[in-house]
């Protein structure tokens, strides 16, 4: 990758269009927004979708046969193939696209609607114990159901790799054996901004084991491709990916294991929250998400490379500074880390009195790294160089 700077000033005038087209960040010229990890802005074209929705066709999806509600139906059933020609599905004739509210539901419905008709007595599955707190509960709740209906399942740790903060393709394979069903992982995690490489993990579980991925950290910032990762289940949400709060999908592939059938038409779906998915998917297309990728990663590494100058600060997982010298990948679209001496709740209410909305928590991360608080900036396609420069200037003047 070239060098930051570089990267942004070359894509610069693709970006200035695409920030004009947020209405909230646009009419608010003091702020700046960095918390797009936990739920992002919506471009124009999102909120027409939702105003044109609402105003020519609002109806329940799958009842009446008068024109609302076929329309509506057509818009879930169109949804549906979006997500598929999204994600690059190269078999849209066998898989499902379930909508959600979000990928806690998404998971969740996996490992209630899908995985415990998998298992049986002595199976063993692969979870990760450092990701999303929503990509590790749901998994146990399943073991722990099956454990009273008699069935003993063994719960394996997805190993990591302290270097490089992905997942550790030769530890897995140690983890892994015959009685392996099913294996849970994260595209993008959501503290230290990794990509944890998870299409190594199908080169060791063989052809036949089910791999479900939480998706909530890349769709939209990156390409995903369910060919190219080679997984069964894409979990993610809507809202983090440009569209209304409440909408998420899983997408499941036809070919391995039960089919996923949960609900179907039972129940109204929420039927504005997919209108808003459809024309978030078409704009992120629009704009592509190989450049939303270059200008993100461009912009968290103007950031790292600024924090890793600061003594004061500390920055969460693998070091990726060009500067160390040790660079093993490019964070993606979030950094997160500790100021050496400020509280990390005191210093998101000094970054705000800036202007400056980050998030300050556990962030929800499963395990023992949730007990201490951090600082986490999240980027978007909106954000820009001088933003983040603000930022660091901000940052300098704490330390
Ligand atoms: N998984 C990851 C990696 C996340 O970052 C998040 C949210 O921050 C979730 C799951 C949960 O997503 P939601 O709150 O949309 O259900």
């Amino acid at each position: 990758m070239a060098a930051p700077a570089t990267e942004l000033a070359a894509l610069a005038d693709w970006q200035r269009p695409l920030r004009a087209q947020f209405p909230i960040i646009e009419g608010h010229p003091g702020l700046v927004y960095l918390d797009s990890a936990a739920t992002s802005q919506k471009p124009r074209p999102v909120l027409d979708a939702v105003q044109t929705y609402l105003t020519t066709s609002n109806a329940n999806a799958a009842r009446g046969s008068y024109p609302w509600a076929n329309t509506t139906t057509a818009l879930v059933e169109g949804a549906r193939e979006r997500v598929k020609s999204f994600l690059g599905d190269p078999d849209p004739e066998r898989s499902s696209v379930h909508f959600t509210s979000g990928t806690t539901e998404g998971l969740r419905t996996v490992a209630r609607d899908w995985l415990p008709f998998l298992l049986v007595d002595g199976d063993e599955i692969v979870v990760p114990f450092a990701d999303h707190q929503a990509n590790l509960s749901p998994w146990l709740e399943a073991r722990d159901l099956l454990a009273r209906r008699g069935v003993r399942v063994r719960v394996r740790e997805l190993p990591y790799q302290a270097s490089s903060g992905d997942y550790d393709p030769r530890a897995l394979a140690a983890v892994t054996g015959p009685r392996t069903r099913f294996v849970a992982a994260t595209h993008v995690h959501h503290v230290y901004g990794v990509d944890m490489n998870v299409h190594r993990i199908r080169q060791v579980v063989g052809p036949q084991v089910p791999i479900c991925l939480d998706a909530a950290q890349s769709i939209g910032h990156l390409p995903v491709s369910v060919a190219g990762l080679d997984v069964d289940f894409v979990v993610f949400s809507g809202h983090k990916a440009l569209a209304l709060p409440g909408t998420g999908a899983v997408w499941a592939r036809g070919l391995r294991g039960p089919r996923l059938r949960p609900g179907g038409w039972s129940g109204t779906p929420n039927t504005v929250g997919i209108a808003s998915l459809v024309a978030a998917l078409d704009w992120l297309e629009a704009a592509g998400t190989g450049r939303i990728e270059r200008w993100t990663v461009a912009l968290t590494a103007l950031l790292t490379d600024g924090l890793d100058r600061m003594d004061a600060y500390e920055v969460l997982g693998c070091r990726t500074s060009l500067s160390a010298g040790s660079r093993v990948q490019r964070r993606r679209s979030l950094v997160t880390f500790r100021h050496r001496g400020i509280d990390s709740r005191d210093l998101g209410f000094i970054l705000f009195s800036h202007g400056f909305m980050v998030r300050t928590d556990g962030h929800c991360q499963a395990g023992r790294a949730a007990q201490e608080g951090s600082v986490r900036v999240s980027l978007h396609v909106h954000n820009t160089p001088e933003e983040v420069e603000g930022l660091l200037s901000a940052l300098a003047s704490l330390q």
